[in-house]
């Protein structure tokens, strides 16, 4: 990390006009932990589970799971830690799980789809987290989920594990929140009931990005073709936020996007205050945002993302606009 990001690192991320913006850290696996600290991230909002799985040569056993949920739990102390259910599937592939050929991986058999038609493995690694989060804040979100349903069914597994550990006299998380990602565009035109079911909400750009534009993510010669600061993926994200915010549910954004300046910047002014983002993004953002008038950037913003707006992008104003405060 650069010194000035270093000299940062206590600092909190609040903006020239008094936004605190809440930076998280996207993480997997042990060797992120310490950058919790080195980056002076506020928790982590993205914890990916399956990483674990996929640089081990068997499927890890309760305990293995449980134990480095535990460690990423500890790690963070009071910071916050949202763990994201597997999210095997499309780009994820284990080397011991024989692999299902589709025509379309991305939009195939993949996260909370495989969670839902194998309860058995969500249950084990939902089992791993309610022992992890023992006495602890647990917050738990699902990937790629398009129907409220499919979040309803997710949180039925996650209530019966609760019941169990109940059951069994094992202790409880002090503090149990169970989040959606919104990931896909059908969800985003279900956002009121979505909020209805869900602590929480987390955009997962990354995804909905790929879908909204139908640009497959891991392409190169598509995956460019879209600016995320186009009106028309600024008007879904602020759609998102103003629901979100109507209904009184947290929302945040992580996948690559958050931990962008730019894009960072005109996701707080859309009304996100929470980004959870690569380590290599805090330090920048931080920076960002320290610099940042939101209320000007916002009356930048809102006018040009009106379905009546000619522009493709508004990266160039936007850019414009942070140079000249
Ligand atoms: C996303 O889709 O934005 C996301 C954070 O999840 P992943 O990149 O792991 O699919
Ligand atoms: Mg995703």
């Amino acid at each position: 990390m650069s010194r000035a990001y270093e000299q940062l690192r206590f600092k909190k991320a609040i903006t020239r006009d008094g936004v605190e913006v809440g930076l998280m850290l996207n993480a997997g696996l042990l060797v992120d932990l310490p950058q919790l600290d080195q980056a002076g991230a506020d928790g982590i909002g993205l914890f990916r589970t399956e990483f674990q799985f996929m640089v081990s040569d068997f499927m890890p056993r309760l305990q293995q799971q449980t134990d480095l949920y535990r460690k990423a739990i500890m790690a963070a102390g009071d910071r916050p830690v949202t763990f994201r259910t597997l999210d095997l599937g499309g780009d994820k592939i284990l080397p011991y799980m024989d692999p299902v050929p589709e025509e379309n991986p991305a939009i195939g058999w993949r996260a909370i789809r495989i969670g839902l038609d194998r309860p058995g493995l969500m249950r084990y690694q939902l089992r791993a987290l309610v022992a992890a989060g023992a006495g602890q804040h647990l917050r738990v979100m699902f990937p790629m989920v398009t129907t409220v349903q499919e979040m309803v069914d997710a949180r039925a597994l996650f209530d019966l594990e609760i019941e169990r550990a109940k059951k069994l006299g094992h202790e409880l998380p002090a503090k149990v929140e169970v989040g959606v990602m919104l990931e896909t565009p059908s969800l985003a035109w279900q956002i009121n009931q979505v909020c209805e079911v869900a602590d929480f909400v987390s955009v997962g750009a990354n995804d909905l990005m790929q879908f909204f534009f139908a640009a497959d993510r891991d392409n190169a010669r598509v995956a460019d073709r879209y600016d995320p600061l186009s009106p028309a993926a600024l008007s879904i994200l602020s759609f998102i936020a103003n629901q979100c915010r109507a209904n009184n549910t947290p929302v945040s954004v992580c996948g690559e996007i958050a931990g962008r300046p730019l894009e960072a910047a005109c996701l707080v002014a859309l009304g996100f205050h929470t980004l959870s983002m690569p380590v290599t993004g805090i330090g920048p953002v931080k920076s960002a945002m320290m610099a940042l008038d939101v209320a000007a950037l916002r009356a930048v913003i809102l006018p040009n993302i009106k379905v009546t707006t000619r522009l493709s992008s508004l990266r160039e104003m936007v850019r414009e606009f942070c140079l000249d405060t």
